[in-house]
C-alpha cells in the first residue's frame, strides 16, 4: 500500500490528545541531518521506535503497522527548519572564533589569540550555551505531537 494523502477522519480530534508520535531533537541518530529529526513512535502495545518522516514501521511485538508519511508534511518541515536553525548557531560561532584567530595570527597579535580562545570558550559555556539550550528546550516543548493510527 502506498503513502496515503487522505487525512484520517479523527486527525483533528486526535491531535489535541495524541501523544504517540513526535519529532525528537538533539539525537545522534544517523541521518538526522539529511532526513530531518527522527520521530519517536510509541505503539499501542508500548513498544517504542524511531523512524524518519515518510518511513513505515511494523511493530515487532504486536505486528501493527504505522506510516509516518501521514504526518502533515508542512508541520514536519517547520520542525526540520527549527532543528537546522538550532544547529547553525554553535557552528556559526565556531567559525567566527576561527576567523578571529586567523586575523589575530596574521596581524602577529599572539596575545589576541591566547586571549581569544579561553574568552571564547568561557563566553560559550557561561553565557551563550545556557541561553541557547533554554530556547532549545522551549522549542522542544512546543513541538506538536501527532496521533498515528495503526493500519
Ligand atoms: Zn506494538
Amino acid at each position: 500500500m502506498g503513502r496515503r494523502s487522505r487525512r484520517h477522519p479523527s486527525d483533528a480530534a486526535a491531535r489535541a490528545t495524541g501523544r504517540s508520535a513526535r519529532a525528537r531533537f538533539g539525537g545522534e541518530t544517523p541521518g538526522a541531518v539529511t532526513k530531518g529529526p527522527p520521530i519517536t513512535l510509541t505503539c499501542e502495545c508500548g513498544e517504542r521506535h524511531e523512524l524518519f518522516h515518510g518511513e513505515r514501521w511494523t511493530c515487532a511485538a504486536c505486528g501493527r503497522t504505522y506510516d509516518s508519511g501521514r504526518i502533515p508534511a508542512e508541520q514536519y518541515a517547520a520542525i526540520r527548519r527549527l532543528q537546522l536553525r538550532y544547529r547553525v548557531v554553535p557552528i556559526a560561532l565556531g567559525l567566527v572564533l576561527v576567523a578571529l584567530a586567523i586575523v589575530f595570527t596574521l596581524t602577529d597579535n599572539l596575545v589576541g589569540v591566547f586571549f581569544l580562545m579561553p574568552a571564547g570558550l568561557i563566553a560559550w559555556f557561561v553565557f551563550i550555551r545556557p541561553t541557547h539550550r533554554k530556547r532549545y528546550r522551549t522549542a522542544i516543548a512546543e513541538l506538536p505531537r501527532w496521533e498515528l493510527r495503526p493500519e
